[in-house]
């Protein structure tokens, strides 16, 4: 479920449609949870599809870290890609403001969160476009991510928090327990998707190291 203050429009042909912020959106607010209406493709539900609903599947969903693509029932599914992105993913699974969003402006995160199996051009554009979106593009940029993260988590209690009752007791658990200074911070490197990756040891920022499993590794 995405924020309430948004609608979607039309940007241009070569994007298609955006989210824009229908009001003042600041930093630190949570910009999506994964509620419980929202679709759960499993592997076998989407090997399933037939061709053209899983061209749309892919097309609106994003993979979470158990290899679930995940589809939106509301405008969450038109949120587009920007490498200097408003919003992104935490390693908590829902989406934080990193950056102030003002009214009409478009609410945009970074695909590169999201488990692509393959390379994908972009057409964003942005000023330091990355230009393509890689499958190792969260250990390329987990640092940068996490610290802006961490800076946004430190304005959660500040903010009207809309989407704070439609988030799963486990995650709130996570976030307070994180906030409290009881828990040391998840880092987005918790999103991946390891199916074929043999366990791997990575030091996150401001973290001790912690040991990724793989699924089938
Ligand atoms: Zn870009």
């Amino acid at each position: 479920m995405i924020h309430p203050k948004n609608e979607v429009r039309f940007v241009n042909p070569s994007i298609g449609y955006g989210v824009f912020a229908t009001a003042d959106i600041p930093r630190g607010t949570i910009v999506y949870v994964k509620d419980r209406l929202e679709i759960e493709l499993t592997e076998k539900i989407f090997n399933a599809l037939d061709e053209h609903h899983k061209s749309i599947a892919v097309k609106y969903s994003y993979t979470d870290e158990n290899g679930i693509k995940i589809l939106s029932w509301d405008n969450a599914k038109y949120v587009n890609h920007r490498c200097n992105c408003n919003t992104i993913s935490t390693g908590y699974g829902f989406e934080i403001a990193i950056r102030n969003i003002y009214k009409g402006e478009e609410i945009c995160d970074d695909y590169g969160l999201f488990n692509f199996e393959d390379e994908i051009q972009l057409s964003c554009k942005c000023p330091e476009c990355r230009k393509s979106l890689k499958p190792d593009d969260i250990e390329k940029h987990y640092v940068i991510w996490d610290e802006l993260i961490i800076s946004a988590l430190n304005k959660v209690t500040d903010v009207h928090q809309p989407l704070m009752e439609f988030m799963d007791s486990e995650t709130k658990k996570q976030l307070r327990a994180y906030l409290c200074g009881e828990d040391a911070y998840t880092s987005v490197l918790a999103l991946r998707y390891r199916r074929n990756i043999k366990d791997t040891q990575i030091v996150p920022v401001g973290n001790t190291p912690i040991t990724h499993q793989g699924f089938n590794g």
